[in-house]
């Protein structure tokens, strides 16, 4: 019997290969790991390092194999090594279409274990509560988590890419993961008691939590399926959990008054920017949520003296999950430095959260928000002007505008007007540069950009007016 000692998975695939090469039968392996002791019983004998490089051959293996072996990887059980090996031997033994066969017991394990590891990546992107701490340099997010599989170092990609913009570290029993917003690095175990204990952040998670609470949904059971007590310790909502049970039913009635189709329901009562935000993405206001990526909530100053607002995201948008970062992002951007106004110093948001498409072939085409689901999302549009108390909107383009000033105001007769609006000094409309972009004509395209511009120098020129008296 030879042992094989893996570390994780490339060791594995490297390994498994040579071993292939050299037909060794599954019985005749166990894959250990790296790490544990050697048991004197078997003789050790890396095939690596016995056969060479020569001896290697090039494998291949059905479609999705690697992409499910890679997952089970992840898996705690240390069995899963040897069963990863014994299936790609059968694939390559004359079953090659095994992984099709579900009741087959090797596939069915390996089915569950992927299973497995994919609800706990799942359960990980939902309960890690960050917590704030200072360092050296500034502010850090820190958060413990106990998950059930050897998850962490996969998952880190997922959060720098959702919390990009903040320096965090995320700290398990099996590892760590560290993020100052441009390098992921790893670090050692961690035990709970050497992270962070409570904060302010958790007042904040409690009110978000309780925000996004669905009384409609209150099955105890499936909750505790869902968010299993074990994770309860290091969520701070975790306590507030009985109160809102008990205030479930009255809510659930008041829910079902409102909730025909608008954000409502989903908008938390704390609105702040940072509550706000995590709280889009699970907005059920209307049914565009159903095929989108994600929500894409307005980025900008925290307290702009200026928000514009413009129809929904593009593709680009609902990709990348920021506003105005596509094409049209690109003509705004150009037309507001033309104009003189700094963009890092204005908050961009949209009247509709979620992309609105129609599918053709592998395009995805932009299709206008109806005005029912424009005005589903009015209540986040809402919440973020509370938010930023802007002095002054620009509504870009007609459904931003109407969504702002009601079903009678037209662009093409009101733009570039300074119009009192309840919640700034001042709203002033023009189009959405996704307009420039689709005039076929060029000079047209030249003369609208110049009328653009036009009308961001009026808002610039009002900036500055207001920047004196702020
Ligand atoms: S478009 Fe707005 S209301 Fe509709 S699901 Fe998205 S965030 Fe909610």
């Amino acid at each position: 019997m030879r042992v094989v000692r893996v570390e994780g998975f490339e060791d594995w695939r490297r390994e498994a290969r040579a071993l292939l090469a050299a037909e060794v039968r599954p019985e005749q392996v166990s894959f250990q790991p790296s790490e544990a002791s050697q048991d004197s019983l078997f003789e050790e004998d890396g095939p690596s390092a016995a056969m060479g490089e020569t001896q290697t051959a090039r494998i291949t293996v059905p479609r999705g194999f690697l992409d499910l072996a890679e997952t089970v990887a992840l898996h705690r059980e240390e069995r899963r090594w040897d069963l990863l090996y014994r299936v790609l031997w059968r694939v390559n033994h004359s079953e090659r279409h095994l992984l099709a066969v579900d009741v087959d017991e090797d596939v069915r394990e390996l089915l569950l274990m992927e299973k497995a590891v994919r609800r706990d990546i799942h359960k990980m992107h939902a309960f890690v509560r960050f917590r704030k701490v200072a360092d050296e340099e500034g502010e850090r997010y820190v958060a413990w988590h106990r998950p059930d599989h050897r998850i962490v170092f996969a998952v880190g990609p997922w959060f720098a890419r959702r919390f990009g913009a903040m320096r965090w570290s995320i700290l398990t029993p099996d590892g760590s993961v560290h993020w100052d917003t441009r390098e992921l690095t790893h670090g050692p175990p961690v035990t709970q008691s050497e992270a962070p204990q409570g904060d302010d952040m958790e007042e904040l998670w409690r009110s978000y939590y309780a925000s996004i609470f669905n009384p409609a949904r209150v099955k105890v059971k499936a909750m505790k399926a869902e968010m299993p007590v074990r994770h309860w310790a290091t969520l701070p909502e975790a306590d507030i959990i009985p109160q809102l049970l008990q205030q479930a039913s009255q809510r659930e009635v008041q829910m079902r008054e409102t909730q025909k189709t608008s954000a409502a329901p989903f908008v938390p009562g704390d609105h702040r920017l940072e509550v706000l935000a995590p709280a889009v993405q699970r907005c059920q206001g209307c049914e565009l949520y159903q095929f989108a990526t994600q929500a894409v909530f307005g980025e900008g100053a925290r307290q702009a003296l200026v928000m514009f607002v413009g129809e929904q995201p593009g593709d680009v948008e609902d990709v990348k999950g920021r506003p105005f970062v596509g094409p049209a992002g690109k003509v705004l951007d150009e037309a507001l430095a033309e104009a003189g106004i700094d963009r890092r110093e204005v908050y961009v948001t949209n009247a509709v959260k979620h992309f609105k498409f129609e599918e053709r072939g592998k395009r995805r085409i932009h299709k206008t928000p109806r005005g029912v689901e424009v005005a589903a999302c009015k209540p986040w549009l809402e919440a973020e002007m509370d938010a930023v108390q802007p002095k002054l909107i620009v509504a870009l383009g007609a459904t931003a505008a109407v969504s702002l000033m009601g079903r009678d105001f037209r662009i093409t007769r009101d733009r570039g007007v300074f119009f009192p609006h309840p919640r700034a000094e001042a709203l002033l409309a023009t189009v959405h540069p996704s307009y420039l972009l689709r005039l076929p004509d060029p000079q047209q395209k030249a003369e609208e950009y110049v009328k653009f511009v036009e009308d961001l120098r009026l808002v610039a020129e009002r900036v500055r007016e207001l920047g004196v008296a702020r």
